[in-house]
């Protein structure tokens, strides 16, 4: 299969992770496509039942765009190489572009639904990719044509995308030579980072071992009655790593994100010792079912500010 070299993308999700890859990429000047759902937010009652609202593209796109923030943008020049639209009503555009980056929720079903919609209007040379933190490439691919299948590989990038040196790789079973090749060459040389390779296991090798660390520290936490931010302080000044400690880097990543990321281990690692680990700490999982999921909501672990 040929593919061509990338001037255009389509990212998919405008959250943490995809409002960044798509600004890490304007300001590599690749043009780009960032595409959402509508966000039905309580405070916008008034226009769910604005039939306006509901009806026009321009209007939707417009609340789209006001829930979306790139970030960092260089120049006003990179910030008008993206394009901001609904997904539903924009799925034309993955026609135009030569590689499409899945960072919808970490969610096996919300995962494949999107995919359902991307091969169902997809060129025939677009690189097609997820950034999942570690979900099962075959469970992904499940019911793909064997095209869909040649043009995919798992491109993890890490958080926040602009300053981590890191593009984790993860071939699915048939991904196709030139397909990893050019994600290589595109990720080191357009995009300057450093390539490592993971394998389709749970988590791959970044959020295996990463998350099994944060884990054990929340536990080791709880069960020893020690402050957040004492660990905090611990892991992170001391460390020399003021803004990458333990419970603020759960905050930046998350929380709702991270749960899906242990729950992951948790549920697949079923005859793996360590298992328990990856249980979700209850004082984590009653802030996340307040809708405090971190730096992205209201607060987390840490008021947002
Ligand atoms: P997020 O919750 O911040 O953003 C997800 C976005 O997807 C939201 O804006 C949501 O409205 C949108 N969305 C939901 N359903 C959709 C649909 N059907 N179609 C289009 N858009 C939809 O999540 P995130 O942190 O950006 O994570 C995205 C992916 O990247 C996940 O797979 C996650 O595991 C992975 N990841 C996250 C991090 C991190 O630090 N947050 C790091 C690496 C990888």
């Amino acid at each position: 299969m040929a593919t061509k070299r990338i001037r255009k993308a389509a990212v998919i999700g405008s959250g943490v992770m995809g409002s960044g890859i798509a600004a890490h990429l304007a300001n590599a000047g690749i043009e780009v496509y960032l595409l959402d759902i509508v966000p039905f937010n309580p405070g916008e009652k008034d226009d769910i039942n604005d039939p306006a609202f509901r009806n026009s593209i321009a209007t939707r796109n417009k609340a789209l765009l006001a829930k979306t923030s790139p970030s960092p943008i260089f120049t006003k020049r990179d910030l008008d190489l993206i394009t901001v639209g609904n997904m539903d009503d924009n799925l034309d555009w993955f026609a135009e572009v030569d590689w499409i980056v899945e960072a919808v929720p970490e969610s096996m079903p919300i995962k494949k639904a999107t995919f359902d919609k991307v091969e169902a209007h997809v060129n025939d040379h677009a690189i097609i990719s997820s950034n999942t933190s570690g979900l099962s490439i075959e469970g992904m691919l499940e019911g793909r044509s064997e095209s869909f299948k040649k043009r995919f590989i798992v491109t993890h990038f890490f958080n926040p995308v602009r300053y981590m040196k890191l593009l984790e790789l993860v071939e699915g079973p048939d991904t196709a030579p030139e397909v990893v090749d050019a994600m290589v060459e595109f990720g080191r040389d357009v995009l300057g980072k450093g390539i490592v390779f993971g394998k389709d296991t749970t988590n791959f090798i970044a959020n295996r071992i990463g998350v099994h660390g944060m884990m054990t520290i929340m536990h080791l936490m709880k069960k020893y009655e020690m402050s957040i931010e004492g660990v905090d302080t611990v892991f992170g000044k001391a460390m020399g790593r003021p803004k990458s400690a333990v419970f603020r880097t759960a905050d930046m990543v998350g929380l709702d994100t991270f749960v899906h990321v242990a729950k992951n281990c948790y549920d697949t690692l079923t005859e793996d010792e360590e298992r328990e680990i990856f249980q979700v700490p209850d004082f984590m999982g009653t802030l996340v079912e307040k809708g405090l999921t971190g730096q992205k909501a209201g607060g987390g672990f840490y008021k947002k500010g």
